[in-house]
């Protein structure tokens, strides 16, 4: 058992870094933990345009300051994927997957949210083998070769843009006839020649070849119909699911998110929560690092209480 902290904040993406520079600025002894990468997305996403004060920034460029600053405070940045939340000695005691146990008089859950797989035949086989969910990581493989993307979201459009200055064509498929991204990022997609774009269509088999992707079959939802892609890189961006299956349903809506109230507050005393993991409707850094900065002001609160 390690030390008494005032607050535990699991997760290092913008929301869980900016509670802890609130918290840590307001003399709350703070651990942080990450299970994989800090920064969390923001790490993966090629270039950020909507971050006030700040025109365009690379995603990696900013998870990294946001990082540093998380830490310029005091607060301690640990690796560790949290198994559960249980209550001890009257404290909150973080469990994680190694048997390890960190306590706090306070959470905050900041755990964000992790993309969906492909669910095709030799998909989870082919990941990393043709299948990214990093365009920014892998899109380099990709130099002057076709790739298909996969949704209509804010995800597969933005990637799909930086795909393009890479790849001799980008082909965007998506199962209806509209995008869920933001107006802007059609207008630059529709106008990008390097861009193709299949409405009404999803993916129904990848066509391999020699063990190496060379294409990917999709269906009409219409009328079945099939036609193959020609590709070699498969990027699908079809949403993601909250991270939140270590913590006890009472505090999660159907879909796992976590229900908060205008403080951050879980239904459970003294855990909070902040970011893409909560139930809301608009998914950004700038609103996740609205709701660290709401949940560590909180937290300080209730531990004056
Ligand atoms: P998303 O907005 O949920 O979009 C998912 C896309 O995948 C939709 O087009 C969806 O189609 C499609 N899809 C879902 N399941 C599918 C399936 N089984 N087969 C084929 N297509 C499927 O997900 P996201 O783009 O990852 O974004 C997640 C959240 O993060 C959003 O709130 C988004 O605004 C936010 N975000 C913001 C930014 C930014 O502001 N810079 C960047 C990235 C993400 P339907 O529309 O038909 O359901």
């Amino acid at each position: 058992m390690d030390e008494l902290y005032d607050v535990i904040i699991i997760g290092a993406g913008p929301a869980g870094l900016t509670a802890a520079i609130y918290a840590s600025r307001a003399n709350l002894k703070t651990l942080i933990f990450e299970a994989e990468v800090n920064g969390g997305k923001l790490s993966k996403t090629h270039e950020i345009e909507n971050y006030p004060g700040i025109a365009s920034i690379s995603g990696l460029e900013l998870a990294m300051q946001l990082s540093e600053h998380g830490q310029k405070f005091g607060a301690k940045l640990m690796s560790g994927t949290v198994d559960k939340i249980v209550e001890k000695d009257g404290y909150k005691t973080v469990v994680l997957t190694d048997g390890q146990e960190y306590q706090a008089k306070a959470i905050i859950v900041a755990t964000g949210t992790r993309e969906r797989m492909l669910d095709l035949p030799n998909a989870k086989e082919y990941t990393g083998r043709g299948i990214s969910y990093c365009a920014v990581c892998d899109g380099f493989f990709y130099r002057n070769k076709k790739v298909a993307v996969i949704g209509g979201g804010n995800s597969a459009l933005e990637e799909s843009l930086y795909l393009a200055s890479l790849a001799s064509e980008v082909t965007i498929i998506i199962r209806r006839d509209v995008f869920r991204a933001e107006a802007s990022v059609i207008d630059k997609v529709r106008a990008n020649d390097k861009i193709r774009i299949v409405t009404r269509h999803v993916p129904d088999e990848l066509v391999i070849e020699n063990e190496r992707i060379i294409g990917l079959k999709i269906r009409n939802v219409d009328t079945g119909e099939i036609q193959i892609v020609e590709c070699s890189g498969i990027f699908p961006y079809i949403g993601a699911d909250p991270c939140t299956s270590f913590l006890d349903p009472s505090v999660l809506d159907p879909n796992g998110y976590i229900i908060v109230d205008p403080n951050m507050s879980t239904s459970s005393k003294g855990i909070y929560a902040a970011g893409d993991c909560i139930v809301k409707d608009l998914r950004q850094v700038v609103t996740a690092c609205n709701d660290g900065a709401i949940a560590a002001n909180s937290v300080s609160r209730y531990l004056k209480k």
